[in-house]
């Protein structure tokens, strides 16, 4: 699942909604009807007559515009051709639709007359004339020109997803569609890619066939500055590590650097026991200008981080777990996958239950990979656990409203749209809070079985199963007890039913099961300052969650407020700014030095508040110093954690 997403401008979302209320007044029995029928056949497991050739020519970069040609066999007839809506990966309903533009079908040459759904935005139907045996169908996918919208395009380098730049017929599982891709590169770049080359003239590669499930599956990168990097040496099947970067410098690996990401493939290996693909591609950027990423698939991941992700290795921890994570998505994700997430195409809406065991699990090894590969060392492992623990500890308090499971409808609800409380709305905790209760799943399973199994056990036995074979396998619930019950007997039910279905769930029992605790001082670790000074998004962001309840931009503007914290209780809410402290310009060093003073003194800290337009004077009543969260051994317990992360 990708961590970082185009945002919704909120606007543009509130002033949908109010057009939605008033139309309702006015909507008939019949209209409603319609509605819950939109005449769109459901697919069925039949092939689709025919291969679909589709081009994309991708070369204006400086415009950012793709421009997709595809000639699809049809017969005389009504046709319904469907944008793709639900998108795996993002597990909700987020084709970018709006960024389709210029559409013009035709059948020798003559225009033919589409028309959209009446009620569903992704469908245009037509009518297919007697004697016409292939349509012509052409469009613009507009990449987003500014980093609100999203950029796929720049002049350095792109990101081709077909799911976006796509028309497919309704009627059929997208397995039973074929197509023939082909793209047109801007001159001498560079691409790749889990699709197959069939042929190439100048800078126009044609792919082999793929069925829609496979080209939705194997998006493109391409660049003018390149590197490929092969992890797995003389492998039967190969891990490329596809780099592209703003410019060449980016590009410099050191050998140490090589080797660990060498030994994530090795690690994964030892932890499943199986592989899932033919070859493997992360399609990684390297950029400031390319909106980053992070999106599995089965063969390949899109995976987007700042330039100095090699050349500024030492001061950025932070964020080293997404190859890790995206490449666990091969197996736990793509290869097994929740029921009720397997759609037959992509405009069957998806569910979303099970996402604590899609990304909560994958969450969990994505950073005990990290570790074990030597991507992160034992102590930004501990560093890292503690910022999450910290969370769940004292920064959702929306736990007494929502349970774990709720929050797997997020991606569909808030489509990670900006909130305005996150603490008490909260937003998609079933990675996060999924990682907490899968670490108590693991140290359960140790004591369980006196150290003789572990999650481990589990994820070989559940993900390494049929190697070699990328055919998804479907699981449920039970499944999932039931596998736990056959690395060891327990009430596996009742157990993660209190962690998933319950409010306010135990989250810091698998810290302490494992043999740590987490504490406080008054110092951020390392990788927390790494963190609070990062590049990747939502960073330069100075973080007093879990002392006076705020955190804020380097210019004091509120980027959130813990529900019921100090602050909230003094009456500040999020998006205002903090212009002084006692009486003294804002500066992050500042308001340290104010929380510092305020801990052996009887008066409030003074905040000087910009909202809306008006400034005010408030007083918050806070004494307990600065509190940033720290991992500290349990003495005479048995250290799991450290075994957890050990190289295998
Ligand atoms: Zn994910």
């Amino acid at each position: 699942m990708p961590r970082l997403h185009r945002p919704s401008p909120l606007p543009v979302r509130c002033s949908v909604l109010f057009a939605l209320s008033l139309a309702a007044l006015a909507i008939s029995g019949a209209a409603l009807a319609d509605a819950a029928d939109a005449h769109i056949p459901p697919p069925q497991d039949t092939p689709y007559p025919g291969t679909i050739a589709i081009h994309v020519d991708a070369s204006d970069t400086r415009q950012g515009i793709f421009r997709v040609h595809e000639t699809i066999p049809v017969s005389a007839g009504k046709l319904i051709l469907l944008y793709p809506k639900w998108i795996p990966g993002d597990h909700s309903p987020s084709g970018p639709i709006d960024m389709l533009a210029g559409l013009k079908i035709t059948a020798h040459g003559k225009p033919l007359k589409w028309t959209r759904n009446e009620y569903d935005v992704y469908a245009f139907e037509l009518e297919v004339p007697q004697g016409v045996a292939n349509l012509d169908v052409a469009f613009q996918y507009l990449s987003g020109r500014t980093p609100s919208q999203g950029i796929e395009m720049t002049g350095k380098m792109l990101d081709l997803a077909w799911s976006k730049m796509s028309l497919y017929p309704a009627g059929h599982y997208s397995r039973d569609i074929t197509f023939a891709p082909s793209v047109t590169f801007p001159q001498g770049w560079q691409f790749a890619t889990a699709l197959e080359q069939a042929s190439r003239a100048g800078d126009t590669v044609s792919f082999k066939p793929k069925t829609y499930n496979t080209l939705v599956d194997s998006p493109i990168y391409a660049g003018r500055y390149f590197k490929r990097v092969d992890l797995d040496p003389g492998a039967k099947t190969p891990v490329h590590l596809d780099v592209f970067a703003d410019a060449p410098k980016y590009l410099e690996i050191t050998p140490e650097q090589l080797q660990v990401h060498r030994n994530l493939v090795t690690q994964a290996y030892k932890l499943f026991g199986s592989h899932h693909y033919d070859h493997y591609d992360f399609l990684f950027s390297l950029s400031d200008e390319l909106s980053g990423n992070g999106l599995e698939h089965h063969q390949s991941s899109e995976d987007g981080m700042g330039p100095g992700y090699f050349t500024n290795w030492a001061d950025n921890a932070p964020n080293r777990d997404l190859l890790a994570h995206e490449y666990t998505h091969s197996w736990n994700g793509k290869f097994r996958r929740p029921a009720d997430l397997w759609t037959p195409n992509f405009n069957v809406p998806m569910g979303d239950s099970l996402l604590w065991v899609y990304e909560g699990q994958t969450q969990y090894w994505g950073y005990v990979l990290t570790t074990r590969a030597g991507m992160w060392t034992p102590q930004q492992y501990r560093d890292a656990l503690a910022m999450v623990a910290a969370n769940y500890d004292r920064n959702r308090p929306g736990f007494e409203w929502r349970t774990l499971e709720d929050t797997t409808n997020d991606p569909t609800a808030a489509e990670r749209a900006a909130l305005p409380y996150r603490s008490w709305q909260m937003s998609e905790e079933y990675y996060s809070g999924g990682q907490m209760m899968w670490l108590a799943v693991d140290a359960k399973i140790r004591s369980l079985t006196h150290d003789r199994k572990s999650l481990d056990t589990f994820a070989r036995d559940f993900f390494g199963v049929d190697n070699g074979s990328f055919v998804t396998k479907t699981y449920t619930f039970d499944d999932i007890v039931n596998a736990l019950n056959g690395v060891v007997k327990f009430d596996w039910k009742a157990f993660l039913d209190r962690y998933v279905d319950q409010l306010e769930p135990p989250f810091s029992k698998g810290l302490e099961a494992s043999g740590w605790k987490l504490v406080y001082t008054d110092k951020p670790s390392t990788y927390a300052r790494q963190y609070e000074a990062g590049s990747q998004s939502p960073r330069h962001i100075y973080n007093f969650t879990y002392s006076i309840g705020l955190t804020l931009t380097k210019d004091g503007g509120i980027n959130d407020v813990r529900w019921n914290g100090p602050a909230f209780k003094a009456g500040i809410g999020s998006g205002a700014q903090v212009v002084a402290v006692q009486g003294q310009a804002y500066k992050a060093g500042v308001l340290k030095d104010a929380i510092s003073a305020a801990k052996d003194s009887k008066s409030p800290i003074e905040l000087l508040i910009k909202d809306q337009g008006h400034y005010r004077t408030v007083p918050v009543d806070y004494h307990g110093g600065l509190q940033y969260p720290h991992l500290v051994r349990v003495k005479g317990t048995p250290d799991y954690l450290d075994q957890i992360i050990k190289a295998r």
